[in-house]
């Protein structure tokens, strides 16, 4: 089974390096059994040192492919599948296995992110479970569309959900994303049903996820669910500008602004009111 290409390391500086065709070559029929069966997954890259996806010191895998189009999506070339590397669940585990202890130490540990993980669900499932073998903590950061595709034995393995809410209503969300918000939010009621912590990711960008009214129902759907233990305000920012850019994409965020501090606070003041933890 291919696996890697000659040129291209596993490990990148950050997700922001722009990855394309790493799968190129790779035949249809392997893609489709990897699918299947979860063996070899498409990756982006792995970084280390993240403080900033999830719990302390983590190990972050990207995958790529997915099916959403958010507009302000800073990681394009994550979309398409086969811009990752194919790499086996056993290398992956491998490459894990090498951070055990330090990630112990740093109270860290794995996350799986992308694109989105779940459109490689069966990947996804192996090899959150294959980290938590290892004894190392697991994350999970999804849009939660291909929620329902883990099973309730997988997600236990699953030591935290990173959940992206956009928005609270449907239309702006299609608007933003191309698709419905309602796999996001049945995904999340599961979680809090099988009483999984979820932390929310949820970007602020000027004219587009900044209504707080919006973010006020948001606030209130996340608070009644009980299972959430904090709410991340990214503000939105420019740098994955670039890679529409050099992919052909048309970008419409161009003259969009980060918001102000004072924007953030006013969003996290909303999410507090609410009974959240904001940060
Ligand atoms: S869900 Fe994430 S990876 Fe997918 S388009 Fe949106 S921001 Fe990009």
């Amino acid at each position: 089974m291919a696996e890697g290409t000659p040129a291209a390391s596993l490990s990148a500086k950050s997700p922001f390096e722009l990855r394309v065709q790493l799968g190129d070559g790779v035949p249809e029929q392997t893609v489709r059994d990897a699918l299947a069966s979860g063996d070899m997954g498409f990756v982006h890259s792995f970084t280390t040192g993240s403080a900033v996806d999830g719990p302390g010191v983590r190990v972050v895998a990207w995958t790529t492919g997915c099916m959403w189009r958010c507009r302000y999506c800073h990681n394009p070339d994550t979309w398409k599948l086969t811009n990752g590397m194919p790499v086996s669940v056993t290398r992956a585990a491998e490459e894990l296995g090498k951070y055990r202890q330090g990630l112990e130490i740093m109270e860290g540990g794995f996350t799986l992110s992308g694109g989105e993980p779940l459109m490689q669900h069966r990947f996804a499932a192996k090899l959150l479970a294959a980290a938590k073998g290892l004894g190392i903590h697991t994350t999970l950061e999804t849009n939660g569309y291909y929620g329902d595709r883990l099973s309730d034995a997988e997600i236990e393995t699953i030591d935290l959900v990173m959940l992206g809410i956009k928005t609270w209503d449907p239309a702006r969300h299609e608007a933003l994303t191309g698709v419905d918000v309602a796999p996001t939010l049945a995904f999340a009621r599961r979680l809090a049903a099988l009483r999984r912590p979820i932390w929310i990711r949820f970007v602020l960008v000027p004219g587009l996820t900044d209504d707080m009214a919006d973010l006020a129902k948001t606030a209130e759907f996340a608070a009644g669910l009980g299972n959430v233990e904090r709410v991340e305000v990214l503000p939105f920012h420019q740098m994955g500008r670039f890679k529409w850019e050099r992919l052909g994409l048309d970008y419409t965020l161009g003259d969009v602004e980060a918001p102000s501090a004072e924007a953030v606070e006013q969003a996290c003041a909303v999410l507090r009111r609410a009974g959240l933890q904001a940060v």
